[in-house]
Parts: structure tokens; sequence; C-alpha cells
């Protein structure tokens, strides 16, 4: 039995903003059957603390930065949590990032520095006579865990720390000044720990304290050692190319399940995909069209290439092809699409952000369109496939991985499973909308991808499997 304290800002079901939410409430069940027992150290946001009730006190702080705190242990939604209770960093309302003016809290970095300082504490006393062997840290917000854990040990026997990026656009910056607010050891503010070009850096200290790195797809792990992906890490992550793996993403069978997903209309067969499909035309107010209906579910942001989609779109019209949108992000951005809806009979756009419809826009869309300029692994495709929703997606990171492009070898072997552009440009994107259609028109060749699609693997098993070898690797030394 491996004992792993996953530590996040984020985790479904109870709090989730991005693809992040997904995969630490996943972990847990898909490392259970492997030995290995997770339990996750999230903040106690009113989103969390309201769905994971009661609980036992199991750690207590006089002054976590700034104010009294407790680490609660709470089964909720069938994870085991560890919540930590700290009101005047996280009980407030609104985004777990962003104050009302859409800025980050000016106090994230204390925020969650306290949650790496709580999982540094729980690693090396426990809690409540659990002691983890493995800190599993994600993203900037644990960045901090192998400083705490340098500081509060004696350096003999603190657990190895294993740091997956999600995403490195967000690195934790802060003033080379907050060293103290930070609770940071002033020494080690040098370039081979957490300083970065004079600021202290989250996400630098996660990835020069970790015994091990990985990321998301072992595409996107070979391109943050590239400056253009690298957003300023590549040379850091250059340095650790030896520790650094990719482990691509699984989805939840269970949740993504085309036969027993509560929000269509079951289908095993094809005519249960034309019945979501004409539900979802009506959803979004679309007339009826030969052409395929391509859905989209996304935060919108440059990275994901709504922009691209904008100018690329008249090729997919002008085939008498259909978009269905759901999204929420740049104001600019959710001006443009909403325009663009009113223009065309073709287009339906829903700002917002809503499981529920996403369930119904992945099951009645012919294809799904993942753009992305950077994609450390993406989700949407995976539903996809599994919904026999064809991906159309550009030629990077985790997207790359996942979809086998219908190239005529793929097709004559039976393994492509959806369509894949390079460069990411909206030129190359809008041929790809054309290719789309041209095999939308082949009956024989669209049910091929349909069925190869859906035939691939997406679910945990192998991804858990390589990160309990991670624990393996880390544990061993
Ligand atoms: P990222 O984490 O970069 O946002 P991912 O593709 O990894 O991208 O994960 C996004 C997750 O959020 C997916 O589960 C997707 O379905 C969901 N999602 C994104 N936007 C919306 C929305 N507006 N409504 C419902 N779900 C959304």
């Amino acid at each position: 039995m491996t004992r792993v304290l996953s530590v996040a800002s984020e985790c479904a079901p109870l709090v989730k903003t991005g693809g992040l939410a997904d995969v630490v409430g996943a972990l847990p069940a898909a490392l259970a059957p492997l030995g290995v027992e997770m339990r996750t150290l999230l903040p106690g946001y009113p989103a969390v603390t309201a769905k994971a009730k009661g609980g036992k006190v199991v750690v207590r702080f006089d002054d976590l930065f700034g104010g009294k705190a407790t680490v609660k242990a709470v089964t909720a939604a069938g994870l085991e949590l560890l919540v930590l209770d700290a009101p005047h960093l996280f009980d407030r309302p609104g985004s777990i990032y962003l104050n009302d003016e859409g800025l980050d809290w000016s106090d994230n970095p204390e925020r969650f520095a306290a949650l790496s300082y709580a999982a540094a504490f729980i690693a090396i006393n426990g809690a409540d006579g659990w002691k983890p062997d493995v800190v599993h840290g994600h993203d900037w917000q644990a960045g901090f865990v192998p400083e705490y854990l340098h500081g509060l040990s004696d350096g003999e026997s603190d657990p190895p720390f294993v740091f997956t990026i999600h995403n490195i656009a967000f690195h934790g910056t802060t003033s080379g000044d907050r060293l103290e607010t930070l609770k940071l050891d002033g020494w080690r503010f040098t370039a081979n720990h957490y300083e970065f070009w004079g600021q202290i850096c989250a996400i630098k200290a996660g990835l020069t304290g970790a015994a091990k790195i990985n990321t998301v797809s072992q595409t996107y792990a070979e391109e943050l050692m590239t400056p253009q992906f690298g957003m300023g890490m590549e040379g850091v992550l250059q340095a650790r190319k030896t520790d650094l793996t990719g482990i691509v993403n699984g989805i939840d069978l269970d949740v993504w399940n085309p036969e027993t997903d509560s929000e269509i209309a079951r289908y095993k067969t094809a005519k249960g995909k034309v019945k979501a499909k004409k539900a979802l035309r009506a959803e979004f107010g679309l007339p009826d069209s030969d052409g395929p209906l391509c859905v989209l579910v996304s935060r919108l942001t440059s990275q994901k290439g709504i922009d691209l989609l904008i100018d690329a779109l008249p090729n997919l019209l002008s085939r008498g092809g259909q978009l269905a949108l759901l999204g929420s992000g740049d104001t600019d951005l959710e001006v443009a699409l909403l325009e663009l809806a009113s223009k065309h009979d073709g287009v339906g756009v829903k700002i917002g952000y809503d499981e529920a419809l996403s369930h119904r826009i992945i099951a009645g869309g012919d294809a799904i369109l993942v753009p992305s300029r950077f994609e450390p692994c993406g989700l949407t495709q995976l539903y996809g496939l599994r919904y026999g929703t064809v991906p159309v997606v550009a030629l990077t990171g985790g997207l790359a991985d996942t979809v086998i492009n219908a190239n005529p070898a793929a097709m004559a072997m039976d393994a492509a499973t959806g369509v894949q552009f390079s460069p990411v440009t909206a030129d190359a994107f809008g041929n790809a909308l054309l290719r789309l259609c041209d095999l939308f028109e082949e009956p024989n060749a669209w049910a091929k991808l349909q069925r190869n699609a859906m035939k691939q693997p997406v679910g945990w098993e192998t991804s858990a499997a390589a990160y309990s070898d991670l624990y393996a690797q880390v544990l061993k030394g």
C-alpha cells in the first residue's frame, strides 16, 4: 500500500474551473485498485465546505498566513478529502482565483502558499495518524511544497514530491520582497530554487524541488522544453529532462458514457446519435442541414484558438456545416461569437458554464472542434471519441497524442479517429474543416471514423498504472 497526499486547488465534482479538477477528482478511484491510497488536500472554499460538511479536525494552525486554520478529514463525493479550512484565505464569494474585477485575488500567493504549507506539515507530522509516503502536487498552487518540506523537516525523512504540470502558462509569480510573508527560506531565493528574474516563482519551486515531474501528455512534455511552449520555464525543464515524463489524462467512463448518460436519449446505435443531434439542433435553434454539426465546449481564450475558429468558420458554413458552441471567457471573444450567431442561421452560441448541456452537446454533435494553440492534454476530444463525435484538433500537446489523423493510410488500416491540422493557423484549420466535410459526405468513411473513435480506450487504466509507477520510482529513490 502506497499512501499519497494529492495537493490541488481544484477537484471535481466539488470545485472546477478546468481539466485539472477532473484529473484530481479521478485519480484516487483510478489508483485504488493499484494499491495506492490517495487523500486529497483542498482549500476550503465555500463550494467545498458546503459539499464536504462535518468531518474531523486533524490539524490546527494558530496562525496560518494571517489567521487561524484547521484541516478537516472528510469523505465527500467518494473522495477522502483533507479540507484546509482557513476562512481568511478561502471563505469568499465568487471565483476561486479572481476578484470581482476579473483580476487575481491580491493574496493568491499567500492563499496557495498556505495550501502548500499545510501539505508539507501533514507530510511531516501526519494527520490523525495518516502519513503519506509521497506528496503529489498539481500546478503552481502546490509549487512551494518542496520548499516547506525543506523548511519543516530534518532533511532526512521528508517524503518525495511528485509534481504534475497541467498548464505551464500560470506561474504563481510574486514580488521578491514577499519572502517573509510567504515563510520562505531566503537562502534559497536563487536561480537553483524558486527565484525567477528577481521574483518569487511557485511553479519553479515545484519544478526544481520535485523528485519527478510529469505533465499530461508526452508531446506536451517535449513541447515544454522549447521556448515556444515553455513560457520561460523551458530552461528549468531542460535541466530536469531525465525526470520529466508525460502521462495522458483519462476520462471518467461512468460520467461520460453514451449508453447511460441521463442528459441524452440513450443510444447504442447511429439512430440514437441522430436523435441526440436533432434535440441539440432544437436546443440551439439551428435548422436541419446536410452538413456536419460541429460542436465546441471550452474556456473562451486565445489558448483555445477561438479566434482561429471565427476566421475558419466560413469554410464549414459554405458546405452546409453548422456550429453549436458552449463556453465562457474573454469578453471580446464572447461578443464576437454572439455576433456570428446573430448573422448566421447555422451558428448557435451559448455563453456560460453548464455541465449538463456539455453532455448534450458532445452527444449530439457530429464533430468536436479543439483548435488550441497549445493543449497540455485536452479532455473534450476524449469525450468526443467516446461518443462517436469525431475530433478535429490542432496537432499539439495531448491532441497530437490522443487523435489519429484520417490520412489515407490510417483510413485504410482502420486506425483513423479524427482530423488533425498543422500549423495551428486559421488557414490550416479551415482546410481541416473542408476535409471533415469531405469525410462526412462519404457515409462509409464517416461510419468507420466513428467506430474507430468509439473503440479508442480513453479511460484511466493505462495512465493510472503510469502514475503508480511514478510513485514507485520516487520511493526507490
Ligand atoms: P482546460 O483545463 O484548459 O480548460 P480541458 O479540455 O483539459 O481544458 O478541460 C476542460 C474541462 O472543462 C472539460 O471537462 C470541459 O468539458 C469543461 N468545460 C469547459 N468549458 C465548459 C463550459 N462552458 N461548460 C461546461 N463544461 C465546460
